[in-house]
């Protein structure tokens, strides 16, 4: 096996720059550890981004792909259906939250859930408009980016956007943004941009992912699901990287008590195997005509073997009970980190469930982001031993996504060195 050193010269000649990477080349992994190429173990508190929920190889998991392997691996779901892709869709009709008549279709990634719930909204509602928020990610296709609430890299060097696609500000009250405020954009928007009647869908994430883990005051998340329902507008929660017990509730939304008319889901549903869907009200989901959404290997078999195996493993093994827990456990270390002497770099910790971030600033006055020092903290803890994503559209929140079932001791483990990680970037800055 090559090393590091190596395997990063055949990366940079090999594959595309654009494709971003961390230096870490993985060999092998298990429940919450990686092993690199060099033999380093690694804790994983990026869990392939909220994907190991259930940590790495989960046994019931592997046991279910390798059944599905014995039977077939792909016939394609539009050829030869398939019942684990039906019985699939009838546990998310019922584990998404509202109570209405819901339909499924399955894809293979977030972005592509995504592109398929402003489809179904757009087919169904006869209009075309759609209203995403600031600092929002929504994938990397021509409608994801569009969706995007930030430019680069996401939109920056991809030419036009798809027409129609408008932003306003996310709640966001550390960054002096209240929902009022973004409920008045809304209103300035629908009076000054776009005609509320065009509009086909707001899509939303209900904590924004990539954006920073900032959380969507719940109150907010009702007042959007009225404003929705007095114009005839389609409510997307994307819950790509929210979604599947990460918040400790199956579905993020689920904290606000209202439902969506169309869920996005992908990452946390198959547990590190390829699959997404979109689960809504049967009548929305119905509206494209046949043949009109679809793909070859929508729905793979062993993707949705897996799928199937993770919902039994979250309702098994309480996930959800456990991402609180495990949230709670990490926030109080954090703010108690972020309140010891010398630690005034640290300007915020936030979370909701096993979804937590700090963010990093120059002064807790100004609130000014301090993104080198946040590279520089995933930069020691790689080091360390200890696999953690900056994320935020100032690129100055770390964030934390362990698997849900890490035990105690490698998270006490991952805490020690998050906190001597963040000491010596700390100190490394003040030199
Ligand atoms: N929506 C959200 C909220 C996401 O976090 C992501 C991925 N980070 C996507 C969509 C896109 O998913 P994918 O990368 O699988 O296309």
């Amino acid at each position: 096996m090559p090393n590091t050193v190596e395997m990063k010269i055949r990366r940079e000649k090999a594959v595309a720059n654009g494709v971003g990477t961390r230096g870490i080349y993985v060999e092998r992994a298990q429940d919450s550890e990686l092993w690199d190429v060099d033999g380093k173990r690694f804790i994983d508190f990026a869990a392939g981004i909220a994907v190991n929920n259930a940590g790495h190889r989960h046994p019931k998991l592997m046991a279910a792909v390798a059944k599905q392997c014995e039977a077939f691996t792909h016939t394609c779901f539009h050829v030869a259906p398939y019942e684990s892709y039906i019985r699939l869709a009838e546990r998310l009709n019922s584990l998404t939250p509202g109570d209405f008549e819901k339909k499924t279709m399955l894809v293979t990634t977030g972005a592509e859930a995504v592109e398929n719930a402003i489809k179904m909204a757009r087919a169904y509602t006869g209009r075309s408009g759609v209203i995403a928020f600031s600092g929002g990610f929504h994938g990397r296709t021509l409608l994801g980016m569009a969706l995007c609430g930030k430019v680069a890299p996401y939109k920056r060097s991809f030419g036009a956007m798809p027409p129609e696609i408008h932003h306003v500000a996310f709640p966001n009250e550390y960054h002096g943004i209240s929902p009022e405020m973004s409920l008045a954009q809304l209103d300035l928007l629908f009076k000054s941009s776009i005609d509320p009647e065009r509009v086909a869908a707001i899509v939303i994430e209900p904590v924004q992912g990539e954006g920073g883990f900032n959380i969507a005051d719940f109150d907010f998340l009702r007042k959007l699901r009225q404003v929705a329902d007095d114009h005839g507008i389609l409510l997307v929660a994307d819950e790509v990287q929210a979604g599947m017990a990460r918040t400790g509730k199956m579905f993020a939304f689920e904290h606000a008590g209202v439902a969506a008319d169309l869920v996005t889901m992908a990452k946390g549903l198959a547990g590190g195997f390829p699959l997404s869907a979109v689960t809504g009200r049967a009548e929305v989901v119905d509206a494209p005509p046949v043949g009109g959404i679809g793909g070859t290997y929508a729905g793979n078999p062993l993707a949705v073997a897996a799928a199937n195996a993770m919902l039994d493993i979250i309702a098994d093994e309480g996930l959800c009970q456990k991402a609180a827990k495990i949230g709670e456990k990490i926030k109080g270390r954090l703010v108690a980190i972020s309140k010891r002497q010398g630690m005034e770099a640290i300007g915020d910790v936030r979370g909701l469930g096993a979804m937590i971030a700090f963010e990093m600033v120059k002064s807790r006055e100004t609130g000014e982001p301090d993104a080198a020092l946040t590279a520089a903290i995933v930069a020691q803890s790689e080091q360390r031993g200890l696999i953690i994503l900056p994320c935020g559209t100032r690129s100055n929140v770390v964030r934390l996504l362990p698997p849900l079932n890490t035990s105690d001791v490698v998270v006490d483990e991952a805490l020690d060195v998050l906190e001597a990680s963040i000491e010596a970037a700390i100190t490394q800055s003040q030199i």
